[in-house]
């Protein structure tokens, strides 16, 4: 097995570091911008180890001993004195960041980086910032600029170099906000890859309240259960900017006839199933439901109804991705708004706007609010610390 992150000799374990504010801007390689959250450039700090001040003492105590010998050529003045070593000028902690356009990935110049409390700077041509401040390991920043939807988020200074996806202003924020950050207004998504659990028999609807439904004795068949299969798989990444490219897992369950089958209750799964009745009782085709927490998706369900699931149509994959959207944390986007997988005609399949929505959702993370605001606390150059075994002990 290999892994494709960094050498262990590029390991970060050296994460607290001061140097001089930097003048000159750099740019920031790209890796590690599509990560989720922790939009964060993977290159190493530079450690500004003790050596040069070392080196440095090594010449001037060096040069404390040459002088007298020069000062010894027949005068008579007094003993020279070895200067005192200058103690390292106090400098503020400083950080690199790069702006980029969250879809694009183009570098923003001329943007604003205000962080609280101190001075601000301005990104050049590629969008390259440097700022720097006497202020703790944590600070909100805020970056505004033409054509850029204002972002507030966060920054160790000093820390990692960050880099700072921008929202343009042409992007469709409205139908965002209806989609993955309806009431509270907090941005929800999931933060890892669901499992799929389909049930091969179909339910007896209840009502939509349940958290268990009883097996009827008719069951999908083996090209029934992998169209539904291949819907979902086709739709995850769709639904999802990319970022899910397949469930985490793939499960069919075959429950007795006349089990009570726990629907509402599967943690880090999305369960689906048919309903015999669903349309009947309630009107509809299909639901979709999410549970949260902390506004991290951990569950989510998908009920179809029996009659229309099972009779294959042209809609049937938007339906099933529609509700499934629903399990992903996503509401409802208006008709009158945008058109989108998650109107509530469920007959339209993701489009350029899902995905981008959808993509920017991952970009984000959860309890993000309107316009761009990240929750507190949320570092844009954070990056998790590396995993450290202990000792091993019998
Ligand atoms: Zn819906």
């Amino acid at each position: 097995m290999t892994f494709s992150g960094p050498a262990p000799a590029q390991t970060r374990h050296v994460v607290f570091w001061v140097r001089p504010p930097v003048r000159q801007v750099r740019s920031l390689n790209s890796t590690g911008f599509r990560g989720g959250a922790q939009n964060v450039v993977g290159r190493q700090p530079q450690v500004v180890t003790p050596l040069r001040w070392r080196q440095s003492n090594s010449l001037l105590a060096l040069a404390a001993l040459v002088l007298p010998l020069f000062a010894c050529g027949g005068s008579t003045s007094s003993a020279p004195v070895a200067p005192t070593p200058a103690p390292p000028a106090a400098t503020a902690p400083t950080v690199n960041g790069r702006a980029v356009d969250v879809f694009s990935t183009a570098p923003l110049a001329a943007v604003t980086v205000r962080l609280q409390n101190s001075a601000a700077a301005t990104t050049v041509a590629d969008g390259s910032f440097s700022i720097s401040t006497a202020s703790g390991q944590y600070a909100v920043v805020v970056l505004t600029g033409t054509g850029i939807v204002e972002r507030q988020t966060g920054i160790r200074v000093p820390g990692p170099d960050a880099l700072v996806t921008l929202i343009p202003t042409t992007f469709d924020l409205a139908a965002f906000d209806q989609m993955c950050r309806a009431a509270p207004g907090q941005l929800r998504r999931w933060d890892a890859a669901p499992k799929l659990v389909v049930i091969d028999a179909v339910l007896q609807f209840t009502s939509t309240t349940d958290s268990a439904y009883t097996a009827t004795a008719e069951r999908l068949s083996p090209t029934e259960r992998e169209g539904m299969v291949a819907d979902l798989t086709w739709g995850l990444p769709q639904a999802t900017g990319d970022t899910f490219r397949a469930f985490s897992a793939v499960t069919i369950e075959s429950p007795e006839v006349g089990a009570q089958v726990p629907f509402f209750t599967r943690e880090g799964t999305i369960v689906v199933a048919r309903f015999l009745g669903l349309q009947a009782a309630t009107g509809y085709h299909g639901y979709g439901r999410w549970a949260s927490r902390s506004n991290v998706v951990v569950a989510g369900a998908i009920m179809v109804d029996r009659n229309q699931d099972a009779a294959a149509g042209m809609n049937l994959r938007a339906l099933r991705v529609h509700e499934m959207g629903h399990a992903l944390g996503y509401d409802h986007v208006a008709m009158s708004t945008r058109v989108s997988f998650m109107n509530n005609s469920g007959v339209i399949l993701p489009n350029a706007f899902d995905r981008d929505a959808t993509r920017l959702a991952f970009l984000r993370p959860p309890g993000n609010l309107s316009p761009d605001r990240d929750p507190d606390l949320y570092s844009a150059n954070f990056r998790s610390f590396p995993m450290v075994w202990g000792p091993i002990t019998p």
